[in-house]
């Protein structure tokens, strides 16, 4: 793949024509493959007439509308880096990103550009800022398709320069600017293709953030380089997401764990005709087999599929190819994809190789691993060694027929007594129990500095006198003594990234 991402991307998109590339899913604004072709053109031509250069760095900062890849490609083409941001990302949040990146022009849109302009102001460097829709005193991309500056001849170089910038989810630290070159992201889409391989007439619900690497890849880049039809919703709402499915005859979903939960359990989801789905596939956190299985029976499909990736990896190694869907195992999250390399090696003596069935950390090596950490080359060489291998920190074990699947992360275990305890796999019995509507796990340490289980329990609606002691109980009859729940809170809602993760830094601090 030597072609830039944009021209990786919209490639056929001439040729797609009318089909629809995009619809908006609240207001139904639609955008036809030969539009997104020649708007995001004349917006790079306009881009580079206000003096976007090769190598500037483009913070994009919108939920996920019609006009997201519009500005995306058309970023790419005039020669930017496009680091995106979190809608709901605080003015001090968008900033500190601002600065990290040294992020010279921002497109945002009118209801987020107060958050925008603070933001800009805080962190200095910023050149303008574009508005999609419409502001006074901004240019607006609306306008911009008007432009008549000659369409920009940048020389892109797919395998040095960055296409994107996006954050690390900040799960574990400080999220950090993952260096993405274009081929890193046009080989993973290539690589990816066995499972998210939607093609015209196919419908996929963008409902996870594009900003995010895991939607701007299987929502974004994916269905679009194959003629699909994308519907964006801004947010996920679980009753105008089950409505969308339903008008729009959506035909794959990829999801992350909070939404197989609704699929799964939520009543709402029985009353919507959900019969276009053909597929659902889960990727960003630890989906329980469990669950996953309560999901597809109830809607009727094969079992869910998962995919593993990590946005430094651009982002993919691990996919249930779809014509494997009803044959994988179940709880894998995939099988290691084309031209790339694994190795589980053992967390006590690092360095030594695992075989089938045995736990230890996974290791890739790959031409879709990251360039590098932005700034931050300590960061980049701790997690590659000098060898090429990505030290991932999620523990994992293969299976005899290639297999994988995904325990938790090295940095969540929670050491009881020296025995290890997986936080996703109490948090996935939890779920089992018919009053428990959530749960997260996080290890709390007591005076003494033993760490031990601390279950955080949303209750079912139906079950308000579920009580600590019958959570603790219903553990402990189902799991090893070292894995008993020890102590047991009620909460509202389980605080979760936009990729679905569980952030467990915010229980840590009400623990
Ligand atoms: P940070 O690195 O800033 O702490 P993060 O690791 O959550 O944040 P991402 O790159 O969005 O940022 O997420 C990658 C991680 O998501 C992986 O390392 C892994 O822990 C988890 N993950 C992804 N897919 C799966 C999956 N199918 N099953 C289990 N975990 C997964
Ligand atoms: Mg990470």
């Amino acid at each position: 793949v030597e072609l830039p991402i944009h021209d990786a991307v919209l490639g056929r998109a001439a040729e797609f024509g009318d089909t629809p590339a995009l619809i908006d899913g609240a207001d139904g604004t639609t955008l036809t493959y030969d539009q997104l072709d020649r708007f995001h053109r004349r917006v790079a031509a306009a881009l580079a007439e206000a003096g976007v250069r090769k190598g500037d760095v483009l913070a994009l900062h919108s939920p996920n509308t019609v006009a997201f890849p519009v500005a995306f490609y058309a970023a790419t083409r005039a020669g930017a880096s496009v680091t995106t941001v979190h809608p709901l990302a605080t003015a001090e949040e968008f900033a500190k990103q601002l600065k990290d990146s040294a992020t010279r022009w921002i497109v945002t849109v009118s209801p987020l550009l107060e958050t925008a302009r603070r933001a800009a102001d805080l962190a200095g460097g910023v050149e303008e800022i574009f508005v999609c829709d419409s502001a006074p005193g901004h240019r607006s991309l609306i306008d911009m398709l008007a432009s008549t500056a000659p369409e920009p001849q940048v020389a892109v170089d797919p395998t040095e320069d960055v296409a994107a910038l996006p954050y690390s989810s900040g799960t574990t630290g400080v999220p950090k600017g993952v260096m993405l070159t274009h081929r890193q992201i046009a080989t993973n889409l290539d690589q990816l293709a066995p499972a998210i391989s939607a093609a015209p007439g196919d419908r996929v619900l963008a409902v996870l953030p594009f900003f995010h690497i895991y939607g701007l890849t299987a929502l974004m880049n994916a269905p679009l380089r194959q003629g699909a039809t994308v519907v964006v919703l801004p947010r996920f709402e679980l009753e105008t997401f089950l409505g969308a499915i339903q008008k729009h005859r959506i035909t794959a979903l990829y999801v992350a764990p909070p939404i197989v939960l609704a699929l799964a359990k939520h009543p709402a989801v029985a009353e919507y005709d959900l019969s276009s789905l053909k597929y659902v596939i889960s990727a960003a956190a630890p989906l329980d087999a469990a669950l996953a299985a309560a999901c597809s029976e109830r809607l009727g499909l094969p079992p869910v599929g998962q995919a593993y990736g990590m946005t430094e990896l651009s982002p993919g190694t691990h996919v249930v190819p779809l014509d494997a869907m009803a044959d994988a195992p179940a709880g894998t999250v995939g099988r290691l994809i084309a031209g790339t390399e694994m190795r589980i090696v053992s967390l006590d003596d690092p360095g030594k190789d695992l075989g089938p069935g045995e736990r230890g950390e996974i290791l890739i090596r790959g031409p879709q691993i990251m360039k590098g950490y932005l700034g931050r080359p300590d960061a980049t060489a701790d997690m590659i060694d000098p060898d090429g291998w990505l030290h991932t920190g999620d523990i994992g074990r293969v299976d005899d027929d290639g297999w994988l699947f995904v325990v938790d992360r090295v940095k969540e275990l929670i050491k009881y007594k020296g025995f290890q305890v997986a936080p996703a796999e109490l948090e996935a019995l939890l779920l089992t129990h018919p009053g428990i509507a959530d749960a997260a796990v996080i290890g709390v340490y007591d005076d003494d500095g033993n760490e031990s289980p601390h279950a955080f329990v949303v209750r079912q609606p139906a079950a308000p006198d579920l009580s600590e002691g019958e959570v603790a109980m219903y553990v402990a009859e189902r799991v090893a003594p070292y894995k008993r729940v020890r102590h047991v809170t009620f909460i509202d809602a389980v605080p979760r990234a936009a990729s679905g993760k569980i952030l467990r830094r915010h229980l840590r601090e009400t623990a």
